[in-house]
């Protein structure tokens, strides 16, 4: 399957002159197709599963900066902590514990996004609006208590649906979470990623004040069903 290489150049070019920065998703797609990309300069690139996150690292340029993006089992953390470059979807105390443990061990501080479930009628990952909040002010109040982790910013997903208004409201929500968040800063918090948009939905995302952006399908292709089935 070839990429596509003239989505790619029109996203780009839209993204770069709003100042959002673009995580190509490559999950299932080849390192071959990541290559392609790789040549026409992209250089973030997301994936859901830690093995084939870990495979893709040792095969493909380390100049690559490999994004987090998917489910993360608190077990697996440290497949990734050496050379994961921002993981988005950090979405319990406990994930982020491991994920300070193993910055320790690895001697540097591991960035995060706070995943947060906007999606009201899908279940998907994420905090709630109160466990959120509980978990910043309990553990970023003053000083942190997570040294080897850097919490930069918000995830989220909107509900998969034609209902524009819908996912702008969900998006909405994300963004006021994000200011609201904003305000609070401590060494090993503070906010500048705002992570919402994906393929069918990063022009609302965007518009809606998201700075990063998520896209798989518009620049590889479909993701065959099967290999699709993954953690959600
Ligand atoms: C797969 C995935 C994407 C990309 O989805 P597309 O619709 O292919 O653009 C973005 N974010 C997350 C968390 C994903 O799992």
């Amino acid at each position: 399957m070839a990429i596509h290489t003239e989505a790619f150049k029109k996203v780009t070019e839209e993204l770069s002159s709003k100042k959002v920065s673009l995580v190509a998703v490559s999950k299932t797609k080849s390192s071959k197709e990541i290559l392609e990309l790789y040549d026409l300069g992209q250089r973030d690139f997301g994936e859901n599963y830690v093995q084939e996150l870990t495979d893709k690292y040792e095969e493909l340029p380390k100049d690559i900066r490999w994004h987090y993006i998917g489910h993360l089992q608190s077990n697996k953390v440290k497949f990734i902590a050496p050379f994961v470059h921002l993981i988005h979807s950090v979405d319990s105390l406990k994930l982020l514990k491991e994920i300070n443990k193993q910055g320790i061990k690895n001697n540097r501080v591991i960035d995060c996004l706070l995943q947060v479930h906007i999606a009201r009628e899908e279940t998907k990952f994420g905090l709630d609006e109160s466990e959120l909040d509980e978990l910043i002010t309990n553990n970023f109040t003053t000083s942190s208590n997570y040294p080897n982790v850097g919490v930069r910013g918000l995830m989220g997903m909107a509900s998969f649906t034609d209902d524009v208004e819908k996912v702008n409201s969900e998006f909405l929500l994300l963004k006021s979470l994000f200011e609201k968040y904003s305000k609070h800063t401590s060494v090993n918090f503070q906010f500048s990623i705002l992570s919402m948009g994906m393929s069918a939905d990063y022009k609302i995302a965007i518009e809606e004040g998201s700075n990063m952006v998520r896209i798989g399908s518009l620049l590889f292709g479909e993701r065959s069903p099967l290999s699709q089935a993954g953690p959600f």
